[in-house]
């Protein structure tokens, strides 16, 4: 099986047909939008049945929702991070931007819940220049005065990219030097919980957070990003050491054409454009796992007309197929509203074979997963942890 796309449901779909002793290769032309991941991961907003109810073309109309456990524990058996959270219900987290997130799981440096954190006071820390976020939060939501915000202006000499930040604070020389200046700017004993922006080491972060602990003396965690996304990168390398872990192979390089037989494809030519010689490889297999996301990561394009880049294979929004809309048919004038245009993609069956405008088969040996997939918008909907997980499982699953 060839699995096009190393994002988290590519990452799923191979890990389960590998798990079930399929021979499996993951081609990728780089890093998609689960490089972009904040660090919290949402199942639902509200119920899974809830979810289904509310939207008909949703992806959980797909997939067996009972599996989640099961696909969960496959994925903690391999991904190196620990996530921590629960499946029942949502916790409240605190973003870099000073929004409150709500989802069922995070990484273990940003698993401060809100609901839990009750009378303790928080002081919650910007490295230049992301203090200035933190003006929007809301001290209501909180019910008081509990978290104090204030900026830090440790690394104004030096560049700011948050990930730059990271890997300085990868050296325990560094995490001393900004506890000497935390302790020298603030009064910390009125403190119980110290909260930073997700910056805190980039390989070595749960050892950082631990040093920074024992020279302060209290516990730290840090925000949940949004743009440049430190928790992502860290995310997106523990995809790739899951997958080094299941011995799967990972080919660099960009699906560029295909062959097939009737409904068949046959094989897929494959060139590495980060290579000086451009080098030109063919995979065969059996079965291709699409796992090639939105319009972030290239898996769909608008150019003369909507259409998905691997395969060419149509896209549809609510079941409707889309090829020649025009992109203002699905946008909304409010910015921060979810957009149609996000939710658009491919329409599949039961067994996420990709459908025609006539609900026929495209290619009966493509199965779809992940972001690619219509009915759920990635950048906000409350499910994408979800759909990742349990979509690229079942097509791990039917490739077997
Ligand atoms: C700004 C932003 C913030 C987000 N924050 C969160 C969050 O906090 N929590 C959360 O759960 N989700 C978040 N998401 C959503 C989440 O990142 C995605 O839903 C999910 O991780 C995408 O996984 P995927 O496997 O579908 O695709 P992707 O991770 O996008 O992977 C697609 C893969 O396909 C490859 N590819 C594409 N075309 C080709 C080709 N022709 N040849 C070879 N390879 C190809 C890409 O290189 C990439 O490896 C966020 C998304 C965005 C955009």
């Amino acid at each position: 099986m060839v699995v096009i796309g190393s994002g988290l449901s590519g990452v799923m779909a191979a890990l389960r047909a590998s798990s079930q002793g399929k021979k499996v290769a993951v081609v990728r032309k780089g890093w998609g939008a689960s490089a972009l991941t904040g660090g919290v991961f949402e199942i639902s907003e509200t119920s899974l049945s809830k979810t289904k109810e509310d939207n008909p073309t949703h992806p959980y109309h797909l997939l067996d929702l009972e599996v989640l456990p099961t696909a969960f524990e496959l994925f903690k058996k391999y991904f190196p991070l620990k996530v921590q959270g629960s499946y029942t219900e949502n916790h409240l987290f605190l973003s870099d931007m000073g929004m409150v997130r709500r989802a069922a799981f995070a990484m273990e440096s940003q698993f401060l819940d809100f609901r839990t954190v009750g009378r303790k006071k928080v002081l919650a820390l910007g490295v230049h220049p992301l203090h200035s976020s933190f003006g929007n939060f809301s001290g209501d939501f909180l019910g008081g005065e509990q978290v104090t915000f204030a900026s830090l202006p440790w690394f104004q000499e030096t560049p700011l990219l948050p990930s730059m930040v990271a890997k300085k604070l990868d050296h325990p020389d560094e995490v001393r030097k900004l506890a000497q200046q935390i302790k020298s700017k603030f009064q910390l004993h009125p403190y119980a919980i110290l909260l930073l922006p997700p910056v805190l080491g980039f390989d070595f972060f749960s050892d950082m957070k631990r040093e920074l602990e024992h020279h302060l003396g209290l516990p730290v965690y840090e925000t949940v990003a949004t743009y440049h996304s430190v928790p992502g990168l860290r995310f997106q390398k523990a995809l790739d050491a899951s997958l080094h872990k299941a011995s799967i192979p990972i080919i660099q390089g960009k699906v560029k054409n295909f062959e097939h037989q009737k409904k068949k494809i046959t094989l897929l030519r494959v060139c590495d454009e980060s290579s000086p010689q451009l080098n030109e490889t063919t995979l065969e297999a059996d079965t291709f796992v699409l796992a090639t996301g939105k319009f972030f990561s290239g898996g769909i394009q608008k150019q003369k007309e909507f259409l998905e880049t691997v395969f060419g294979l149509p896209l549809f929004f609510e079941n409707e197929p889309i090829h020649n809309w025009e992109s203002q048919k699905l946008l909304k004038k409010k910015f921060f509203k979810s957009q149609p245009l996000f939710q658009c993609g491919l329409k599949t069956d039961k067994n996420l074979i990709p459908l025609n405008e006539f609900g026929e088969m495209c290619f009966e040996n493509v199965r779809a997963c992940g972001t690619i997939l219509q009915g759920f918008d990635p950048t906000h909907d409350g499910t994408r942890f979800g759909v990742q997980l349990l979509s690229g499982y079942k097509a791990g699953d039917m490739a077997v």
